[in-house]
């Protein structure tokens, strides 16, 4: 089933073997000396056709199955540094996206300890506290009143609490 592909049965295959087989001596001197043979097997129907496309190509089949592999690992080394950099890109959006969600939960935190609003008159220009709206003198917008002193904070009528009108005050 499996046949050595540096070794050439086929007689018409034009320089098919391998430069380095048992039998070329003369080339195995003048090959680069870096360079090593690997036999391997290769089933029977894929050896035909790398001597199809070799005798296509007019290449020896050593050379095509070289640059077959030289491509494949050119290909595997493209693709695992394109999978680094993605692994890298994630983690690097998720760690930003944490630091995101902190930032923005630490930011909503100012109003965590509010105990009521108090409608108030805007006299100064200033926003929400919640949702950022600009407030202008005149405005109506509610003072939140804390537990703990700290800078004053409004916020608008639309980001006022509303009663839930549910399971609270109303008895059945
Ligand atoms: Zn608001």
């Amino acid at each position: 089933m499996n046949h050595d592909v540096t070794h050439s049965s086929d007689p018409e295959a034009p320089e098919a073997a391998a430069p380095a087989a048992a039998s070329a001596g003369d080339d195995a001197e003048r090959a680069d000396r870096k360079e090593r043979v690997l036999h391997t097997r290769v089933p029977a129907v894929l050896e035909a056709e790398l001597k199809a496309v070799a005798r296509a190509l007019r290449v020896p089949v050593s050379n095509l199955v070289r640059t077959i592999l030289e491509d494949a690992v050119a290909i595997a080394d493209r693709a695992s540094s394109e999978v680094g950099e993605r692994l890298e890109a994630a983690a690097r959006s998720v760690e930003q996206e944490r630091a995101r969600l902190r930032a923005r939960v630490e930011r909503a935190d100012p109003l965590g300890d509010v105990l009521a609003y108090q409608p108030v008159t805007v006299a100064a220009p200033n926003r929400c506290a919640r949702c950022e709206a600009p407030l202008e003198p005149g405005d109506s917008a509610s003072l939140a009143i804390r537990q703990k002193p700290g800078p004053a904070a409004f916020v608008c009528a639309a980001c006022l609490p509303k009663p839930s009108g549910k399971g609270r005050g109303s008895a059945p």
